[in-house]
């Protein structure tokens, strides 16, 4: 079999356990570093170090990230390159070691062949060692060296290498993890990383450096030859005069004029009839060609669909199981809504349920209500449109997802398809004849929802009884959606957490969207403090129908109010998530109507009418 002709390592570890100092000799002793960079490192020393002037101080040659660091920077991963013997190349993916940078570490995870997990024989087995060994394992990365550092602090001895293999031993098992070598080194002194050391004359194995040439893929594995279907991701839609095609990079598998295709998630089918790459017109594009598809008949395609060979394609799904590495500083809120992102495509998603923890020291599942960030859990999750998500055990490409909070627009959770959850395909809507335009016209009036917001004590359901009377008596049908009245009820499962707010506003909304399709003016008075919970809200009804009404009091008048004793007892200590106390309130910044809570109610309520009628 040919061998690949790029091999992609992943670096896990930290400054500290030795790992710039293991790179830099790596890239120096191959001959991978310009001259007057290579100088440099000769002269410069950092405060304290140990290095002799005139010698190459290895770790200055990964400073640029360290700088990067210190002044707060947002670090992304720094990819290095070098060629192998062979003339094949080595990228190394360099992810800063820090706790709170294990998110670069599973995003260049997910595309690494080998990883590098580095111990410090000096410090001994560390919880990040064993959390690295799980994300590279549950990322499918093929290759596993756990380079055994420091060697030259300890004697080189044995015994602490063998016992260090010992204590970690338990964890590949438990892991699965099949293709695994240890090697004994001290990046430092340069035994093992380039040149077979005769210091370690114990150890049968090649250096780092051989241990990297001589491996070799496995045959058909899933992960990197991309078995099964071919695909594409539309990147942009581009349009001429007479011309109007999909473009887009071949992430897998090849396509050919004359290939039927399929438009993901809508199903719609059509025929290659070109291919237009940079150099000109092509009959067939492999992987990795970026190309422009024209297709007959000129079907809908928009930015983020995937195309595939309709023999052979991903059905869309819009629920599935899978692992999630969590990375946000925020823990995951499940009920929340977060942008799911695979490729160019990105549509809301909420983690229905948090299925268990994956305790990394043993392998236990424990049952927990949240993940807070490093932790690794078996998640369900549902995206508000069907997505064209394959196994992650089946293909590393179309299997992964990254979750981003739809605020700040961070990555937050790096997940891994377990599979689709079969309900997702046996559920299929049923459209009644009798639908909310029909039923809207038979009471003469538009459904529609008031979604009123504010600090509780604000005077949200003073205004949607008055509103009410005002709407009754004019003979719009109509229903008020009371927070405090729900949670006597529907909502008597939940708390005052924000998973449990998220997931009190979900079934609002989705209670509010049935009396809308029934017909009614919907009036909800519900605190809903977090934005993104209102947004994801206003997303499953149609343009128009969701009026956000932001009912603005001062916290004071509030407090003062106090018509439920909440402030008081929040006062006291006894009440520790009141909005706007404890916890805090995200004010709209789209609001339709935002009503001055201290005013006449009979002025807010005209303005609602307006509204409304
Ligand atoms: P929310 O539903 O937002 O928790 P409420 O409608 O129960 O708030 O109002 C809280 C208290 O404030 C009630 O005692 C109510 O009578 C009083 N209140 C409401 N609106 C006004 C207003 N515009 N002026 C004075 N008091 C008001």
């Amino acid at each position: 079999m040919k061998a690949r002709p790029i091999i992609r390592l992943l670096t896990c570890g930290s400054v500290d356990d030795g790992k710039s100092t293991l790179i830099g000799r790596l890239l120096v002793e191959t001959d991978s570093v310009p001259h007057d960079t290579l100088s440099t490192t000769k002269k410069v020393r950092r405060p304290g170090s140990i290095i002799p002037a005139g010698e190459i101080d290895f770790s200055l040659l990964t400073d640029g990230l360290e700088a990067e660091r210190e002044q707060g920077i947002t670090i992304d991963v720094a990819y290095r390159s070098m060629s192998l013997l062979d003339n094949r190349r080595l990228i190394i993916a360099d992810a800063p070691g820090h706790e709170q940078y294990t998110r670069n570490m599973a995003v260049a995870a997910s595309r690494a062949d080998i990883a590098l997990v580095l111990v410090d024989a000096t410090r001994g087995i560390r919880p990040q060692t064993l959390r690295h060994l799980t994300i590279c394992s549950l990322m499918g990365v093929e290759k596993i060296m756990v380079v055994i550092n420091k060697l030259d602090a300890m004697n080189f001895d044995e015994g602490v290498y063998q016992s260090l293999i010992a204590e970690l031993e338990p964890t590949i098992n438990r892991l699965g993890i099949e293709s695994i070598s240890y090697i004994p080194v001290s990046a430092l002194e340069g035994d093992n990383v380039v040149y077979k050391s005769d210091r370690v004359k114990w150890y049968s194995g090649g250096s780092l450096l051989d241990e990297i040439q001589n491996w070799r893929e496995k045959p058909n594995t899933s992960g990197h030859s991309l078995s099964g279907h071919s695909r594409m991701g539309v990147q942009l839609i581009s349009r001429a005069e007479n011309f109007r095609g999909v473009s887009g990079t071949v992430s897998q598998g090849e396509f050919a004029v004359g290939d039927e295709v399929i438009v993901l998630p809508s199903q719609r089918k059509a025929r290659v009839s070109r291919l237009a790459s940079f150099g000109g017109d092509i009959e067939k594009a492999e992987t990795g060609t970026a190309i422009t598809m024209v297709l007959e008949p000129d079907i809908d395609a928009t930015r983020g669909d995937f195309i595939e060979r309709a023999s052979d394609f991903t059905v869309p799904a819009d629920r599935f199981s899978a692992h999630m590495v969590w990375l946000g500083e925020e823990e995951l809120i499940h009920s929340r809504s977060y942008y799911l992102v695979n490729g160019s495509s990105m549509v809301p998603a909420t983690v229905t349920t948090i299925r268990h923890r994956l305790d990394i020291n043993n392998g236990e599942h424990e049952s927990v209500r949240t993940l807070g960030m490093n932790e690794i859990g078996l998640v369900e999750i549902a995206t508000d449109a069907p997505v064209p998500l394959t196994k992650y055990s089946e293909n590393r490409n179309s299997g992964n997802f990254v979750l981003v909070d739809r605020v700040t627009l961070n990555t937050v959770g790096a997940g891994m398809v377990v599979h689709a959850l079969r309900r997702a395909t046996n559920i299929t809507k049923h459209d009644y004849e009798i639908n909310k335009a029909v039923r809207a016209t038979q009471k003469s009036q538009r459904a529609r929802v008031i979604w009123m917001t504010g600090l509780s004590g604000s005077g949200k359901s003073t205004i949607a009884n008055a509103l009410e009377k005002k709407l009754f008596a004019a003979g719009i049908h109509s229903y008020i959606l009371d927070g405090d009245n729900l949670r006597l009820g529907l909502n008597k499962d939940l708390g005052f957490t924000k998973e449990d707010r998220a997931e009190n506003v979900r079934r609002v909304a989705e209670v509010s969207k049935l009396m809308v399709d029934a017909g009614l003016v919907v009036i909800v008075a519900l605190v809903s403090p977090f934005k993104v919970d209102r947004d994801h809200a206003r997303e499953i009804f149609d343009p128009g129908e969701f009026v956000e009404v932001w009912v603005k009091t001062p916290a004071e008048v509030c407090a003062e109010r106090d018509p439920k004793g909440l402030y008081k007892k929040a006062r006291e200590g006894n009440l520790p998530n009141l909005t706007g106390v404890g916890q805090e309130y995200e004010p709209p910044t789209n609001a339709e109507l935002v009503l001055d809570g201290t005013t006449d109610v009979s002025a807010n309520v005209e303005r609602l009418l307006k509204e409304i009628l």
